[in-house]
């Protein structure tokens, strides 16, 4: 029997449903945390489901399905196990008569700060996307700075709650949408935390938006099936490129999501055809060196669009990204837009600051939460210093 097994079965009561999120949770802790701390996971599952017992989400599941699939996200983005700890208890506080000292007593001093700190962050409302931009983001974060982990938690919680919008009457979900869109996607966009950024875009554009997000969504289903053709052969053509200079890496086409298409389809006044063939393509290279080597050889292969490209490696945006940007005149002149990164990068333009956060089991020299915490934003501060950054002119 495997360790999962083993745990699940010393749980009493747990109902066929629960014990399946509980399963798929410890699969992935199992991927990249110890035993020992897998335990204290379970614990804080009994605990948490023990607390919210006799509550139900207004889809009807258990409540503890909601804080176990906000741990979940978190364990895929290889979170600490404390993070993981507070995610599963991070509403026990707020919704239950369990005071945080006794969290304290029974997970330690840094889950309890952890769930102090997101039922604070809950009784803070923004009224505006004003508030939450620019300087008072900063002042959030200076506030915050005990523990980004505080958060990652909060993050994970709006994507799952926007997930489980369904349930919810039409009003609220516009409201919660639109929220959703104006302040958190920011946030995770400048923690450069890319995939929650894109989850969160998407699901605050179909709620806000339902019937624009249908007949795009149903538009671009349509030009699919061409688009990836003309990807597949693309990419070929710079993969043999490459392979002529022994340039090793990977290409990839990239796909747009939904809010984006719709956002430049707005701002720009463009329409969807103009917008959609627009081909991206990301390559990854081992190092800086070959990234601008590649750059050379895709613009000897297609013609580069004047004032297009950015260098974002000698000058990351605010929240670490880097990359080169270039576009291109592809075949018939559709437009390529190429991005060309080292693994490092493609890494932070993916997880942002979450990979700073990212737990490694032997690795024990791991300083405290404050300490790298503070390490994140200085070397944000030294970003800033280096650049005129566009983005950083903006704000
Ligand atoms: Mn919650």
């Amino acid at each position: 029997m495997d360790y999962a097994a083993a745990l699940l079965a010393k749980l009493p009561g747990t109902s066929p449903r629960r014990s399946k999120d509980l399963r798929r949770l410890i699969e992935t802790l199992e991927s990249y945390i110890q035993d020992d701390q897998i335990e204290q996971i379970t614990k804080a599952y009994e605990f948490g489901a023990h607390a919210h017992a006799g509550q139900t989400r207004i889809s009807g599941e258990p409540y503890i399905s909601h804080p176990v699939a906000v741990a979940q996200s978190l364990a895929e983005m290889h979170l600490d196990p404390q993070t993981i700890v507070a995610a599963i208890l991070h509403d026990v506080v707020e919704d239950t008569d369990i005071p945080v000292s006794v969290l304290k007593e029974e997970f330690g001093e840094e889950v309890a700060a952890l769930v102090d700190g997101v039922s604070k962050l809950d009784q803070m409302h923004f009224t505006n996307r004003a508030e939450a931009q620019a300087e008072s983001f900063r002042k959030m974060m200076l506030a915050m700075i005990e523990d980004i982990r505080v958060i990652l938690v909060k993050l994970a919680d709006r994507l799952h709650n926007m997930s489980t919008l369904d349930a919810m009457p039409r009003e609220k979900q516009a409201r919660i949408a639109r929220e959703t869109l104006e302040i958190y996607a920011p946030i995770a966009n400048r923690l450069g935390i890319n995939h929650l950024k894109v989850a969160l875009e998407d699901l605050g554009f179909r709620y806000l938006y339902p019937f624009r997000y249908a007949v795009l969504k149903r538009a671009l289903k349509r030009s699919k099936g061409s688009q990836r053709q003309i990807v597949k052969k693309i990419s070929e053509r710079i993969q043999i490129a490459m392979e002529e200079e022994k340039i090793f890496g990977e290409v990839h086409g990239r796909e747009k999501h939904l809010y984006s298409i719709y956002k430049k389809m707005a701002e720009k006044k463009r329409l969807l055809s103009d917008v959609v063939d627009v081909y991206g393509f990301r390559i990854v290279v081992d190092d800086v060196n070959t990234c601008y080597r590649l750059l050379g050889i895709v613009h000897g292969l297609y013609k580069p669009m004047p004032g297009r490209f950015k260098d974002y490696i000698a000058i990351p945006r605010i929240n670490g990204y880097q990359s080169l940007h270039t576009t291109l005149f592809g075949p018939k002149g559709l437009p390529l837009e190429v991005q060309i990164r080292t693994k490092d990068m493609d890494t932070v333009a993916e997880a942002g600051v979450a990979a700073h956060w990212q737990y490694k089991a032997i690795d024990k020299t791991t300083a405290g939460p404050q300490r790298r915490a503070r390490d994140w934003l200085s070397h944000l501060d030294e970003i800033q210093q280096t650049g005129t950054s566009e983005e950083f002119l903006e704000s």
